[in-house]
């Protein structure tokens, strides 16, 4: 049976039409993974995140815009990007649901930042300004570049996943985590020590990383690929605990 993984979607406009979808690069990630990528647009239903939730084995949230700086309190830095309210509103309650349910979920970029929102962490929203350090989180170049270190605590799922102590990535992000939610820990960081990745110290694998592993699709032996089979490999028995019929038994 193969996992099915969840991977939240955004919207677009493109050709004068609304349309919703993911990154292929995640698609095929998980494809080369052995995962079955189910696309989960922004839905705004209250109770879509925990139906959807309800029917996966395992979760990726997505990059994409900033998060809303109201979800954690704050107020909007000049330099925040454009918002998009249904995207956070479905992913903060799928992300509840899917803690809830002890789901797998690799976070990626804004994934991993809104996963720190969801859990009471807040964020730098433009590291630049904010934080300024001497590592470039967005420079110009390809989204397979890799711009700079991040050095992984031993021993945690992220080390652990990659086999590495150190790795080198790509990073397309201005944002970053500020605050570290209760119940996070963080696991890797760059030259700057800004966190760079992070996991769930309880309630079932949760890794979060700040750069985009899913850009090495076509490198299926990069230690940034393996962060899916990681993901896959903990989806199974979740699939396995919740078979797709006869819940009712
Ligand atoms: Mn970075």
């Amino acid at each position: 049976m193969i996992p099915r993984i969840g991977i939240t979607g955004l919207t677009r406009t493109v050709d004068r039409r609304r349309l919703t979808g993911v990154g292929q690069a995640y698609v095929s990630s998980v494809c080369a993974a052995g995962g079955l990528p189910l696309v989960l647009p922004p839905m705004t239903a209250t109770d879509y995140g925990a139906a959807a939730a309800a029917t996966l084995d395992g979760l990726i949230l997505s990059g994409g815009a900033d998060v809303d700086p109201a979800h954690y309190g704050a107020v909007p830095h000049p330099a925040l990007g454009p918002v998009e309210p249904d995207r956070d509103a479905f992913e903060l309650t799928l992300v509840a649901a899917a803690r809830d349910l002890g789901l797998p979920i690799l976070a990626i970029c804004r994934g991993m930042q809104l996963v720190n929102v969801a859990l009471g962490g807040t964020l730098w929203q433009d590291l630049p300004t904010e934080r300024p350090g001497n590592v470039e989180h967005h420079p110009n170049g390809p989204r397979t570049h890799r711009a700079h270190r991040v050095d992984l605590v031993r021993g945690t799922a992220v080390a652990s996943a990659t086999d590495a102590t150190s790795l080198e990535v790509n990073s397309l992000h201005h944002q970053g985590i500020r605050d570290l939610a209760p119940g996070l820990r963080a696991t890797g960081h760059a030259p700057d020590g800004l966190v760079e990745a992070i996991e769930a110290s309880a309630g079932g694998w949760l890794v979060g990383v700040q750069w985009h592993p899913e850009a090495f699709h076509e490198e299926p032996d990069s230690p940034d690929q393996h962060l899916f089979r990681s993901l896959i490999a903990a989806a199974g028995p979740t699939r396995e605990r919740r078979p797709l019929t006869g819940s009712a038994r």
